[in-house]
């Protein structure tokens, strides 16, 4: 775990919201479901615009990179298809590599704050992650990539949006996420946020830790302090 000078993470005023991240956040990276949606968002592009194998991976890490997901990529540089057949078909993997997380779901729901899911998935694939898990009570509810209109993180408006949704001033709003850029795009949003890593990168959270057991814990201290 590293901060930045005392306690950054300590909300004292309001209600903390939390937002969890959803794939690599709440089950562990290296589980390879991951792996397996980007294969299948590699196989799409090859399916419908008759890509080479390696001109769609290459454009699919293009488009993650300069626009936070391939969606939003095939949207800004006009690739026209169906958002819907994409979700069906990129998430049509298996979820067995998942094991049910009892011990996270009694951290959770022992959190005191609003807990939502914030996702750059959609909805089915992350109702379908939370029941493999045995999590689908512990959230308020889940923000997808379609109820942020498709402005998704790391854009700053993409915070500023989901703020509004939830009627929370920025000051309460913590992110935990795997992905530095998202974590980087809350703090510029004026969010709390907390990087899911082994190692730590300069400026891009608050603080960082290994997993999302170790981010509640390290929330629990600092609201307690
Ligand atoms: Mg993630």
């Amino acid at each position: 775990m590293s901060g930045i000078g005392g306690n950054p993470l300590r909300i004292t005023s309001v209600q903390p919201v939390v937002f969890f991240d959803l794939d690599d956040t709440l089950y562990r990276s290296d589980s390879g479901v991951m792996e397996a949606i980007s294969r299948r968002i590699t196989d799409f592009v090859i399916l419908h615009f008759g890509k080479s194998e390696a001109e769609a991976e290459r454009l699919r890490v293009h488009w993650r990179e300069l626009y936070g997901t391939a969606l939003r990529g095939m949207r800004e540089e006009g690739y026209a298809f169906d958002a819907d057949s994409y979700f069906a078909f990129v998430h049509d993997i298996s979820l067995d590599l998942i094991a049910p997380a009892p011990n996270l779901r009694a951290a959770i729901s022992a959190l005191p704050a609003r807990k939502l899911v914030l996702t750059n998935a959609d909805a089915n694939h992350a109702w379908r992650v939370l029941w493999r898990l045995g999590l689908q009570e512990c959230f308020e509810r889940v923000i997808d990539i379609k109820l942020m209109g498709f402005v998704n993180k790391p854009h700053v408006v993409a915070y500023h949006n989901v703020q509004k949704l939830v009627g929370a001033d920025s000051s309460a709003c913590v992110l935990i996420d795997d992905v530095a850029a998202n974590t980087r795009g809350a703090m510029a949003a004026g969010w709390r946020a907390i990087h899911i890593a082994n190692a730590v990168e300069d400026g891009v959270a608050h603080a960082t830790v290994p997993d999302v057991e170790t981010a509640i814990e390290h929330l629990r201290e600092a609201w307690r302090s």
